[in-house]
C-alpha cells in the first residue's frame, strides 16, 4: 500500500509539475502577447499622431510658402525698378497673385484704393472740382472675387447677345481684365467717368472731365493706362476712364513719350 501510495504520490507530483510548466508556460505566453499587443496598440496610436502632426505641418508649410510666393510675385513683377511698388506691372503676361490684397484707405463711401496713393489721389480729385468739373469714381480697388462677378457679367451679356461661350469669353477679355490679371486688384488703379456721362465707351473722351483728367493726372503720379492705338503693347482697348498710378516721376515721362507702362518698363 505504501509503495502504491507512493507511486500514485509521484504520478500526482509529476502531472503537478507537468501541468504548472504548461500552465506557467500559457501564462507567460498570454503575459508576453498582450504586452506586445499593447505595445502594437501604442506605436499603431503613435503612428497615427504622427501622421496628423506631420499632415498639420506640410499644410503649414504649404501655406507659408504660398504667403511668400504672393509677397515675391507682387514684388518681382517690375523689372525695370523691382523696389518701387508703384510700377508693379499686370497684365496678360503678369498675373498679381490672386492672394495678393494691399493696404487699402477709403477715398469715397464705395471706393478704396492702396493706402499709398489715397492722398494724391484725393488731390486730383478735389483740383478737378475745383476746375468746376463732376468727376465720378466707377471703380477702384477691386478684389479678385469682385474681378471674377465683373468679368462672369459681361461675358453672360454676350451669351445673351447669341455669342458662343468661347467668342463671349474673347469679346469680354478686350474690354475686361481675366481675374487675376487685373490692375484693379492692386488698388493703384481707378475708372473716372463725368458725372453727367457715365458710359464706357469713346465717348467719354470727349466730357470735360476726362479731358482734364488725361491732361493733368500726370501731376498726381497717374497715367491713361490705356490710350487709343496702344492696344499691341497693352493688350487691352482704349479705356478714356481707366487711370492707373505709377508715381510723378515715371507718370511725366510716360506722357511726355506717348508711350505705355509696358513700353516705360521694357517688358511685354
Ligand atoms: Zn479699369
Amino acid at each position: 500500500m505504501n509503495v502504491k501510495f507512493t507511486k500514485r504520490m509521484k504520478k500526482v507530483l509529476i502531472l503537478g509539475i507537468v501541468c504548472g510548466t504548461v500552465l506557467g508556460t500559457v501564462i507567460t505566453f498570454a503575459a508576453a502577447r498582450r504586452a506586445v499587443d499593447k505595445k502594437k496598440t501604442v506605436m499603431a496610436e503613435t503612428e497615427k499622431k504622427w501622421q496628423a502632426e506631420n499632415k498639420r505641418l506640410q499644410s503649414q508649410i504649404q501655406t507659408e510658402s504660398e504667403v511668400g510666393k504672393s509677397v515675391e510675385a507682387a514684388a518681382s513683377l517690375s523689372e525695370k525698378q523691382p523696389d518701387d511698388w508703384a510700377l508693379v506691372l499686370v497684365n496678360d503676361c503678369h498675373p498679381l497673385d490672386t492672394k495678393y490684397v494691399p493696404e487699402l484707405t477709403e477715398i469715397t463711401s464705395e471706393n478704396s484704393v492702396d493706402a499709398r496713393i489715397a492722398e494724391d489721389t484725393k488731390k486730383m480729385l478735389s483740383d478737378a472740382k475745383g476746375a468746376g468739373l463732376n468727376v465720378h469714381i466707377l471703380s477702384a480697388y477691386r478684389s479678385y472675387d469682385d474681378q471674377t462677378a465683373v468679368f462672369n457679367d459681361t461675358m453672360q451679356d454676350w451669351v445673351n447677345q447669341g455669342e458662343s461661350y468661347l467668342d463671349a469669353y474673347n469679346e469680354t477679355k478686350k474690354s475686361v481684365a481675366v481675374p487675376g490679371y487685373s490692375e484693379h486688384a492692386l488698388g493703384l488703379a481707378l475708372d473716372i467717368t463725368s458725372e453727367d456721362y457715365q458710359g464706357l465707351d469713346e465717348k467719354q473722351a470727349d466730357t470735360p472731365e476726362t479731358k482734364w483728367l488725361m491732361k493733368n493726372c500726370y501731376k498726381y503720379g497717374f497715367i491713361l493706362r490705356y490710350p487709343s492705338e496702344k492696344m499691341e503693347t497693352t493688350g487691352i482697348t482704349y479705356e478714356p476712364w481707366h487711370y492707373r498710378y505709377v508715381g510723378k516721376d515715371a507718370a511725366k515721362e510716360i506722357t511726355e513719350k506717348g508711350i505705355t507702362l509696358e513700353e516705360y518698363l521694357g517688358v511685354k
